[in-house]
């Protein structure tokens, strides 16, 4: 714990007496260290692209003028770096919001199979390209639940989109959506959807940072898969708004699988305690 001591001298009447106060500023000092490194993180991320694009327009400008071949690889580059710096912007606009309407519950009523087809359907090329098949199991009809639909089409992208990305060019990757009647403690009957890849999985010791913002197993093949090691803490929040649990489980070697259960109940708020 971290103490912020404070001595204040008492009047001369008193005799030779300070008053010393202790106050626990702990949190308030872990907050600002947080918030420290997530702006030199931010900083960081753009800057690479950055330092690329400045670099390439100043050899287009220069040496480069006149070589057509030259020109139009550095513009291809060039358009990955912008794509990246575009990429990093949307994630950090998607965690802000959702972070800032984390307390206001999802009420609409949207059916879970739905926003995961829209997720798939928006994946698909990049499926194709990769060689792999998203297999769909369980419940296939509507399944109703209070949620924001944009929100859980973003959680149920991310997912599926790392299960492609990281599973391994030509292994299946697998939604499944179960009833799970036990549900969550307190919360009542839940659905639980598992995004399954059969990828070379998650040593464990990574597993409890996963969702931190920027945290990656390995940051030069995140980066060279266009990622900006913010998918997994948006999935959490997102989760987080709509009380529901996010859990990730790995076997190194063998693949991972990412459960999300959400309720199926409005969420009301719990009734304070009187
Ligand atoms: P990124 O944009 O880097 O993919 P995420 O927050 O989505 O960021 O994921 C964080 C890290 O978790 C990734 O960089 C990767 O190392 C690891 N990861 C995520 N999903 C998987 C998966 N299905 N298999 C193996 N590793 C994964």
């Amino acid at each position: 714990a971290i103490f912020r001591v404070t001595v204040t001298p008492l009047s001369r009447d008193e005799g030779r007496a300070a008053l010393c106060a202790f106050e626990d500023i702990t949190e308030q000092e872990q907050m600002g260290a947080i918030r420290r490194d997530f702006v030199a993180n931010v900083s960081h991320e753009l800057r690479t692209p950055l330092t690329a694009l400045l670099g390439f327009i100043e050899t287009l400008q220069g040496a480069a003028k006149d070589d057509p071949a030259a020109r139009a690889r550095f513009l291809g580059i060039m358009a990955r770096e912008a794509g990246r710096m575009n990429r990093l912007v949307q994630d950090l606009l998607s965690l802000s919001r959702v972070e800032a309407d984390e307390r206001v519950r999802p009420t609409a009523r949207i059916d879970v199979n739905l926003v995961i087809g829209q997720a798939i359907a928006a994946l698909k090329p990049l499926a194709e390209a990769a060689g792999v098949e998203i297999l769909r199991e369980g419940e296939t009809g509507p399944v109703l639940l209070p949620g924001d639909a944009d929100q859980l089409t973003q959680v149920f992208h991310n997912l599926i989109e790392n299960a492609v990305k990281y599973g391994g060019a030509g292994k299946p990757v697998t939604v499944a959506v179960l009833h799970d009647p036990d549900g969550i403690a307190r919360l009542g009957p839940a659905v639980r959807i598992e995004v399954i890849d059969r990828g070379e999985g998650i040593d464990a010791i990574h597993l409890p940072r996963l969702t931190e913002r920027f945290y990656r197993v390995d940051t030069h093949r995140s980066r060279e898969k266009g990622g900006t090691g913010l998918g997994l803490a948006i999935v959490k929040h997102i989760v987080n708004r709509h009380r529901g649990r996010f859990r990730i489980e790995s076997e190194p070697g063998k693949g991972s699988r990412f459960t999300v259960i959400l309720p199926v109940e409005s969420a009301a708020e719990t009734p304070v305690a009187s």
